[in-house]
């Protein structure tokens, strides 16, 4: 049976999932032609229906002296994404694993696009928060950018309107400036680019270390083909100084490195294989 639960010191981080997507990678990587990810199909099978990119919405539950932090809610029950049918799993796999939504203290939202948000409101109702006893927290600078009405916006303002907004309407919502301390050892730290407020999470305990990097890798592939102009960044420059940053990091201190979007349970360690960084999968 596969690994879901992974001991970081005396934190425990369990893996969740919302389902899979399936899509053309040229949704993300528009300028890679798609014969470009075919030396891929042998080494991560598990990433490839086809020719397409086939996608997990990760989840990451982590639990340190009594507190439950969610890493972020999936895409919810609300139709496609990337015009790919979605299953949204969350709250079975949730219930699988024996974890309730008022376990939960604190939702953290590495960022606010729709496939980070999309269970953060009951979808019964339009204003009742699915982590009854939660607070849940993002960085200042995506509040500010998404709650602001773009059209060029990849996922419009449904999701914002629906699955954000009403947090603060509520009083749920806590707006981060900067580092900072969710759980003991868990922390929240500033890694924009990708959006705005971005941000990851440094688990630390005892001599362990492992870092949530949400989108910044965005896939296996990632790890080697760093350079790629990925479509979904908001400022692709910073993004790119910053991924190179995060991985070098992950990379010399030999971290355990946890991704939205890696294929369950979604946790590996970065390797160099003949002059290439590579990731290898845990688990
Ligand atoms: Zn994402």
């Amino acid at each position: 049976m596969r690994q879901e639960v992974l001991d970081v010191g005396s934190i425990k981080v369990t893996s969740l999932s919302d389902g899979g997507v399936v899509f053309d990678p040229r949704l993300m990587f528009s300028d890679t032609p798609l014969e470009h990810w075919s030396h891929y199909y042998d080494i991560f099978p598990e990433c490839f229906s086809g020719q397409h990119f086939l996608m997990n919405l990760g989840v990451f539950m982590m639990s340190s002296a009594g507190k439950n932090v969610i890493a972020d809610t999936g895409f919810g029950p609300h139709g496609r994404m990337l015009g790919s049918e979605t299953s949204a799993e969350l709250m079975d796999d949730m219930a699988r694993k024996g974890i309730a939504t008022d376990d939960i203290d604190t939702v953290f939202m590495s960022h606010l696009h729709a496939d980070h948000v999309g269970w953060n409101i009951d979808p019964a109702t339009s204003n009742v928060p699915t982590f009854s006893n939660a607070r849940y927290t993002v960085h200042r600078a995506d509040w500010e950018h998404f709650t602001v009405p773009d059209e060029d916006s990849e996922f419009g303002m449904e999701p914002i309107e629906r699955s954000v907004i009403p947090l603060d309407e509520i009083g749920v919502l806590d707006l981060m400036d900067g580092e900072t301390e969710l759980a003991t050892g868990i922390t929240a730290v500033p890694t924009p680019g990708h959006t705005p407020g971005h941000m990851a999470l440094l688990l630390s305990s005892g001599r362990e270390r492992a870092l949530f990097v949400g989108d910044i890798l965005i896939n296996p592939m990632h790890a080697t083909d760093t350079d790629l102009p990925f479509a979904l960044d908001t400022d692709p420059a910073e993004a790119m100084k910053v991924r190179h940053e995060v991985l070098d990091r992950a990379e010399r201190e030999g971290m355990t490195v946890l991704g939205s979007h890696l294929s369950p349970p979604g946790w590996g360690t970065i390797v160099r294989w003949e002059g290439r960084r590579y990731w290898r999968g845990m688990g």
